[in-house]
C-alpha cells in the first residue's frame, strides 16, 4: 500500500480514494475473499461458485456483488461458463481438434450435471473451475430458462468463433474486429439482454446490439494493446498484420525496439483505432437507468481510457505490463456514479492523449479527430476543441 501512496504523493484525491476504497471493503466484509483453493474445492454449488468467482476474478467478484438481486446469481453464471471456455481458449496444452470440440460443445455442459474437465486451465483457480464444473451447471440449472437462453446463445456463438479462430490469424482490421466481437463483444451482447430480461433496464437498451458490442470491443482492444509484451512472449498475437506491417516487418522488431518512431506509431495507430468505440460506449452507458448496474458498466470503461491514456506513445508497453496507479483506480471506482462522471473522466484522458500526439505521426489527425468526438460528446459542457491545425502549430513553434 505504502508504494502506492507514494506513487500517488502529489494527488491528494487520489490518496483520499485509496483510504476510502480500503475503508469500504474492509466494511463489507467479503465472505469469500480470504478462502484458500483447498477450502473452495470442499464448497458445493452456489457457494462454491461464488468462492470459485473471486479466483479468477478479483476486481469482477466485487462489482458482481453489488449488482441487484435480480441479475446477481445469473451474472455469476454467466461470467464463471464464460471463464470456463475462455480457460480452454487460452490452454495451448489441448490438442487442436480436441480443443475444437470442447470449444463447439462447451454450451452442452452446462445442462449435464456431472460433467467436469481435469488438468485444463493455467492457473489453480481455472483449474478448479473446471474441475469442479459440475457446482457451475448445478447453479446455472437453477436459473430461470429465459436467463439459461441467453447465457446459451452466448457460449455456443462465442464458442464456434473461438473454433474458428483456431485455424485463422488476425490479419485485416475485420478479422480483429471479429475476433474480439465473439470474445468480448457477445459478453456486452449478453449482459445488455440479461439487464433488459430482468427488467431494471428498459427493453429498447438491447434493440442496438452494435452499442453493445462497442463496450466489448473498447475493453479488449485496450487489454490486447497493454498485453503485446505479455503476448507475443508466450507465442500469441492479437495485433493485426494489416497495421503493424505499416511498421515493420516483424512484430518481434516491435519488442526489440521499444522506443523507434516506427514501435510508437504502430503503437499510437491501434490506440487511435480503439478510441473508435468511445462514443458508442458514451452512448450505451447514457441509456442505463440502474445506479449499480452503471457502477458494473461504467468502471471497466473508465479504466479502460485511463490504460489508453497510460499506454499512448508509451515505450514501456513493449518491455512489461503497464498499468494505471492503484490511486488512480481507486480514484475512478469511488468517483464514477453518473454519465458526467464518466464524461468527465474520458474528456480528462482525452485531453491528456491530445497533449502528447507528436507531429510526426502518421495518424495524427485521425487521434486529434477521435479526441475531439470525446471533448465534444456533450453540447452542454464544451471544452475548447483541438484541431489538426492546433497540434501542427504547437508542435512546430517547439
Ligand atoms: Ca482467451
Amino acid at each position: 500500500m505504502l508504494q502506492h501512496l507514494i506513487k500517488s504523493f502529489l494527488r491528494p484525491k487520489e490518496i483520499r480514494a485509496i483510504f476510502n476504497l480500503k475503508y469500504e471493503e474492509a466494511a463489507k466484509k467479503k465472505p469469500y475473499s480470504s478462502k484458500n483453493i483447498s477450502t473452495i474445492s470442499r464448497l458445493e454449488k452456489k457457494e462454491f461458485c461464488y468462492a470459485i468467482l473471486h479466483k479468477v476474478s478479483r476486481s469482477f467478484a466485487s462489482v458482481i456483488q453489488q449488482l441487484p438481486e435480480e441479475v446477481r446469481d445469473v451474472i455469476c453464471v454467466f461470467y464463471l461458463v464464460l471463464r470456463g471456455l475462455d480457460s480452454i481458449e487460452d490452454d495451448m496444452s489441448i490438442p487442436r481438434e480436441e480443443k475444437r470440440k470442447l470449444l463447439t460443445n462447451f454450451y452442452e455442459k452446462n445442462f449435464d450435471r456431472e460433467w467436469h474437465l481435469n488438468q485444463v486451465g493455467d492457473g489453480e483457480g481455472y483449474r478448479l473451475l473446471l474441475e469442479r464444473y459440475e457446482h457451475v451447471s448445478f447453479f446455472f440449472n437453477c436459473l430461470e430458462p429465459r436467463f439459461q437462453e441467453v447465457i446459451t446463445d452466448i457460449c455456443l456463438e462465442m464458442g464456434q468463433g473461438m473454433s474458428q479462430y483456431l485455424d485463422r490469424e488476425i490479419t485485416t482490421i475485420d478479422d480483429y474486429n471479429l475476433y474480439c466481437h465473439y470474445v468480448a463483444g457477445l459478453v456486452g451482447v449478453g449482459l445488455t439482454r440479461i439487464f433488459a430480461l430482468s427488467g431494471l433496464e428498459k427493453e429498447d437498451l438491447s434493440n442496438d446490439p452494435e452499442l453493445s458490442n462497442s463496450m466489448g470491443l473498447f475493453l479488449q482492444k485496450t487489454n490486447i494493446i497493454r498485453d503485446i509484451h505479455e503476448d507475443l512472449g508466450q507465442g500469441r498475437t492479437f495485433w493485426p498484420a494489416e497495421v503493424w506491417n505499416k511498421y515493420t516487418d516483424q512484430q518481434e522488431q516491435l519488442l526489440a525496439q521499444p522506443v523507434s518512431d516506427q514501435s510508437l506509431f504502430c503503437l499510437n495507430h491501434l490506440v487511435t483505432e480503439a478510441l473508435r468505440h468511445s462514443t458508442d460506449c458514451l452512448e450505451y452507458l447514457s441509456k442505463i437507468r440502474n445506479l449499480q448496474i452503471f457502477k458494473f458498466c461504467a468502471i471497466p470503461q473508465v479504466m479502460a481510457i485511463a490504460t489508453l491514456n497510460e499506454i499512448y506513445n508509451n515505450p514501456w508497453v513493449f518491455k512489461k505490463n503497464v498499468k494505471i496507479r492503484k490511486g488512480l483506480a481507486a480514484r475512478l471506482i469511488m468517483e464514477t456514479c453518473s454519465i458526467d462522471d464518466v464524461r468527465s473522466v474520458f474528456k480528462e484522458m482525452a485531453m491528456n492523449i491530445f497533449k502528447k500526439i507528436s507531429i510526426g505521426d502518421p495518424n495524427c489527425e485521425e487521434t486529434v479527430s477521435q479526441l475531439s468526438l470525446i471533448i465534444h460528446s456533450e453540447s452542454s459542457q464544451r471544452l475548447t476543441a483541438p484541431s489538426a491545425n492546433h497540434v501542427v502549430k504547437s508542435f512546430s513553434t517547439t
